[in-house]
């Protein structure tokens, strides 16, 4: 079902912006707060509410600073794939148990940046300064790309400003199938629509909200007839009793959805969280079993598998892969070097090497 907000609250600030206007002219019937900064509105207070409540309030913000940087996944002791990120969304209305969001926001609220054309600029900007390198940029890093598009309709014009620059390519990841605003766009190859994929017992625990597997991969194909490339990520995987069989299913059903050819790249990644999101997450969602396993602290702070599960994990997904569609491009996510060296057939020796590999200015 799509989302609806109950309530939004927008900062005087923003209040004559196109973005701006649109939404509250389409959400008239909802309950609208101008405020003059966030500390008016009484769900961020000390007392504040939920995550639950906070994702059904909506804020319409400006945003200070830069809001085009470098994936915040960024560390010296994994191997990087250079990515952006367009931070025009916070926070999510689907429910994944294992959304870092639920630890990483200090706001509850869902939060639209409603600047968009300073922030865009601002990206535009520094893809035109390096034209002989490619960027890849994605806006679902704290958030869904799509599951609220309906409402603030930025992915069109994300879309056309990508389409003119040749250098770059826009990512959107989704768990949903709401790819209509996306069809008849003039995006001349510049955009991926990507989707995270899990096994259906892994959706159905801990997925909440989101769209079917196969309704995902339907979703896919109506994107490849648009003339779009696709993209896929297997992130979190799952260490769970029946991990290889369903895995297995998964990636069979995604090769019978989607040829190979028409994938533009394939990510791995295994579960890792910050500590304070497993008490959260089992108090939001008590009948969870993904963090009841062995996992150690890693260097950037965040627990994760044993490295002996890490490889057995990435070892068979990424050997399956391989194996039906050998010529996709096929990368670690935040994985080290040693990793890489151990099950990957090519090792890129830096991000700059791996963002080459992935082709994705050419
Ligand atoms: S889709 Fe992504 S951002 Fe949304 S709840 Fe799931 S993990 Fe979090």
């Amino acid at each position: 079902m799509l989302y609806k907000p109950e309530r939004i609250y927008v900062e005087s600030q923003v209040s004559a912006l196109r973005f701006c206007r649109r939404i509250l002219q389409q959400y008239a019937d909802v309950e609208q707060i101008v405020v003059d900064s966030s500390d008016a509105i009484p769900e961020l207070s000390d007392t504040g509410c939920s995550i639950t409540q906070g994702k059904k309030i909506l804020f319409l913000k400006k945003y200070q600073g830069s809001g085009f940087k470098l994936c915040p996944g960024f560390s010296e002791e994994v191997l990087c794939c250079n990515y952006y990120v367009l931070d025009l969304i916070e926070n999510c209305p689907l429910e994944c148990t294992y959304c870092i969001l639920q630890a990483f926001l200090n706001k509850p609220l869902i939060v639209f940046h409603l600047n968009v054309e300073e922030i865009v600029e601002q990206a535009v900007s520094v893809i035109k300064k390096a034209a002989q390198r490619p960027f890849r940029v994605g806006t679902g890093e704290h958030s869904d790309s799509l599951a609220l598009d309906h409402i603030f309709q930025v992915n069109p014009y994300l879309i056309e400003t990508f389409s003119a620059l040749p250098n770059a390519t826009l990512e959107l990841k989704t768990k949903t199938d709401l790819v209509d605003p996306l069809v008849g766009l003039e995006h001349k190859g510049r955009t991926v629509v990507a989707w995270s994929l899990n096994p259906h017992e892994i959706i159905r625990e801990n997925e909440f909200k989101t769209t079917p597997l196969e309704k995902r991969l339907h979703a896919a194909t109506r994107m490849i007839s648009e003339g779009y490339k696709v993209a896929f990520h297997f992130d979190p995987l799952i260490y769970y009793p029946h991990w290889r069989s369903g895995y297995a299913r998964t990636i069979e059903l995604m090769f019978d959805y989607v040829a190979p050819r028409h994938i533009a790249w394939i990510s791995l990644g295994t579960l890792r969280y910050i500590p304070i999101l497993k008490q959260i997450a089992e108090e939001r969602f008590p009948n969870i079993s993904i963090f009841c396993n062995e996992f150690i602290p890693a260097q950037d702070g965040k627990m994760r598998y044993l490295k002996k599960i890490r490889m057995e994990l990435l070892g068979t997904i990424s050997g399956l892969i391989r194996k039906a569609g050998p010529e996709v491009p096929l990368y670690l996510c935040m994985e080290k070097h040693t990793v890489w060296e151990d099950i990957m057939p090519i090792h890129p020796r830096d991000a700059e090497a791996l963002e080459m590999y992935l082709k994705c200015g050419g």
